[in-house]
This record gives C-alpha cells, structure tokens and sequence, in this order.
C-alpha cells in the first residue's frame, strides 16, 4: 500500500529526490492512540477520522470508479446535496461549527458523532483515494519535529495542487469554475458522471503539466516539501 494517494506517486516521484517514507510507528490497524494509558486516549469507533475531508471533483470520480464500500460512502455524500458542487463535495456547515467546537475541548479522537463517513469498521472506505489532510495527519513522526514539518509542507502543497487541479478539471469540461454558484452544465442530471470525467482528465496529467496549472504558489509550495524532505532524511 503506497504511503500518498495511487494518483500522486508518479507525480511526487518527479518532483522529489527519492520516494515518501510513511511513519512505521503509526500502526493504524493496532491504533496506539486508542492504547490504555494514553494521556489523550482515542477510541477505536473513532481514532484520528473524527473528520470530514472535503474531496476534490477528480478524488471523488476515482472513489466512484473503485466500486464497493468507498464508492457508497461518496455516493451518500454527493446524494446529501449539502455542500456538494462540481469542484468537488465539502464540508457542511454544522459539521465544521460542530467540529471547531470539540477541537477546543478533548473530544477529538472520541466524539463517535463527527465521525467520517467514510470510516468503515476502523479502516478507511476511501484510503487510495484520501485527501491532503488524511494523507498527511500522522500521531506519531519517527524522525520527531523534522518530521511533522515534511507532512505539515506536503499537506500544504497537495492543498494548493487540489484546489488548482479540481478547478482545471472543471475547466477542461467547458465549465467556469469561478462562477458562483458553479453550474454542473450538462451533468446537472447525472453527477456523478462529471466527477468521473475529471478523475479521468486529471489521470492523464504529467508532473510537468500539474505543476504548470499549480503555477507560483506550488512551485513555492514544493521548495518548502523539498527542504523538509531532505531535513527528515
Ligand atoms: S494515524 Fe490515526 S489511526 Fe493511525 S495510529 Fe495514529 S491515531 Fe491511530
Ligand atoms: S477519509 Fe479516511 S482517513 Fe480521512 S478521516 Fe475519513 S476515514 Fe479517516
């Protein structure tokens, strides 16, 4: 299982000098946060997915594609029409009020009610297909502070790639993405086929063509993931 999301591997191989190590002291399966005797002690009907990703168009399109459990989840999402345009499906909201609220407090890691949807029985429905946030939150960082800033830059950068790739897609589709509110053109009826068409024109993009349409802001974005990178080595 790759440590970034499927998609952006051959992208950060280009763009780094070697691949992404993960964080072998983050055992998910075996959750050390929900351990006994932890000062801040998750619970395992939760863990660190008391959160809801907003995914870009083309994330959603791949989860779609996938079939199965992770395909229902996003289907839930899109069919909630809350929060929901062809820049990708966000966040509601209630859940980010709710959510500020008990990450003022203990509650995050416990509170069953912010829990993803996409959580399913202590595993995540969507993994090869997460988000910025999801592929980079970590407990634990075997190489301490250097490591938490190489995920805290990369997190930052695969920010800045989604919102400018979800806007090119839609772009690529005849559709104005700074238009408010964003119209779904032809697809008005059948959404879920346009987060398909911009999984499938983002697919076909080359690290070099990505980093185009990222422009400044990325290229600033990975100087900072690239000095990270080679601090954590
Ligand atoms: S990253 Fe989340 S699920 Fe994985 S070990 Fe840490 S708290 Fe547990
Ligand atoms: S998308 Fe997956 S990793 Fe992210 S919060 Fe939801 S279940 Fe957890």
């Amino acid at each position: 299982m790759s440590t970034v999301p499927s998609l952006y591997v051959p992208w950060l191989e280009a763009a780094l000098p070697g691949p992404i190590r993960g964080e072998p002291e983050a055992t998910c399966d075996a959750c050390p946060m929900c351990a006994a005797g932890q000062p801040w002690r998750f619970t395992v009907d939760v863990k660190c997915c008391g959160y809801l990703p907003s995914l870009p168009n083309y994330l959603v399109g791949r989860a779609l594609r996938d079939g199965g459990p992770g395909a229902a989840t996003v289907r839930a999402r899109i069919d909630g029409k809350v929060a929901v345009s062809p820049l990708g499906v966000g966040c509601p909201p209630d859940y980010a009020a709710a959510w500020k609220t008990v990450e003022r407090t203990t509650g995050f890691g416990t509170d069953p009610t912010l829990v993803c949807p996409h959580f399913d029985r202590g595993r995540c429905a969507i993994w090869a297909h997460r988000e910025a946030v999801c592929t980079t939150w970590f407990c634990r960082f075997d190489r301490g502070d250097a490591g938490e800033a190489f995920w805290l830059a990369l997190r930052s950068m695969l920010q800045t790639l989604e919102q400018g790739l979800s806007r090119w897609a839609v772009g690529e589709l005849g559709i104005d993405p700074g238009r408010r509110p964003v119209s779904w053109g032809r697809w008005a009826d059948d959404r879920e086929a346009l987060f398909v068409a911009t999984a499938e024109r983002v697919e076909a993009l080359r690290w070099d063509e990505v980093r185009a349409i990222g422009g400044f802001e990325l290229r600033v974005k990975l100087r900072e993931v690239k000095r990270a990178f080679v601090a954590r080595a």
